[in-house]
């Protein structure tokens, strides 16, 4: 199931569910989701499906990265792109064919370990990561164009603002287990426009420490 047969389905599936960009679609359809899961799991992996990638993390639905992927790029062409939570690094290589240089931050070190493996293999040479926690960012690296977060804080968190660029974009799951709302956040001259996208489900954004 790692044909290209499959991996047509999937774009198509995504198109019925509302994605529109091309370009999005097209990083899509040459990004080998196989690669990025266990072997076990291959037979799903063209599904629109969020997978589990050990340490009680997931491999991101592939809806959920093209949608968050094409809202990012709304905007215009970005050249400076963070992502908080790299976890399988999926996300990561999606985007990273769509902008000039992502910085991608995770704070479970094995897991940064295999996605910046896998990513070398792929080729991807404008990427760079970074092990700590991504709840405060990456400051030495800011101002962002954009800011992508994969994992869900119970509020926007002042620091990811604070490093965009005036007109930069953050899209954000905020909420508990419970409920999660997919924000997209504006920086203004002097604050930022708050915008609730749709309901998600994402694994909990984990401050304080790296493991
Ligand atoms: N987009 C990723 C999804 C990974 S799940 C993919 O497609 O594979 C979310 C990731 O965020 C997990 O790997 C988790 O460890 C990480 N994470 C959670 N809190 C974090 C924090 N404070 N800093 C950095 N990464 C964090």
């Amino acid at each position: 199931m790692t044909s290209g047969r499959a991996r047509e389905r999937l774009i198509k599936r995504l198109v019925e569910s509302g994605i529109k960009d091309q370009q999005v679609l097209d990083a899509i359809r040459h990004t080998p989701r196989h690669l990025f899961v266990d072997e076990a799991l291959a037979h799903r992996v063209y599904e629109d499906v969020s997978l589990p990638i050990g340490f009680n993390q997931t491999i991101s639905q592939p809806y959920m990265v093209a949608r968050m992927t094409e809202l990012l790029l709304a905007g215009g062409p970005l050249q400076n792109v963070l992502e908080v939570g790299t976890g399988s690094g999926y996300q990561t290589s999606v985007l990273a064919r769509l902008v000039a240089k992502v910085y991608s931050v995770e704070r479970i070190k094995p897991l940064q370990h295999r996605a910046r493996k896998l990513l070398l293999q792929l080729k991807q040479s404008n990427i760079t990561f970074k092990h700590s926690d991504g709840a405060m960012g990456w400051p030495s690296k800011a101002p962002y164009d954009g800011i992508l977060v994969a994992a869900a804080p119970a509020e926007i968190p002042a620091d990811l603002v604070e490093q965009l660029k005036v007109g930069g974009r953050m899209l954000i799951p905020v909420g508990d287990s419970g409920q999660q709302f997919l924000h997209l956040v504006v920086r203004t001259e002097s604050g930022f426009d708050d915008q609730v996208v749709e309901p998600v489900r994402f694994v909990p954004l984990v401050s304080g420490g790296v493991q």
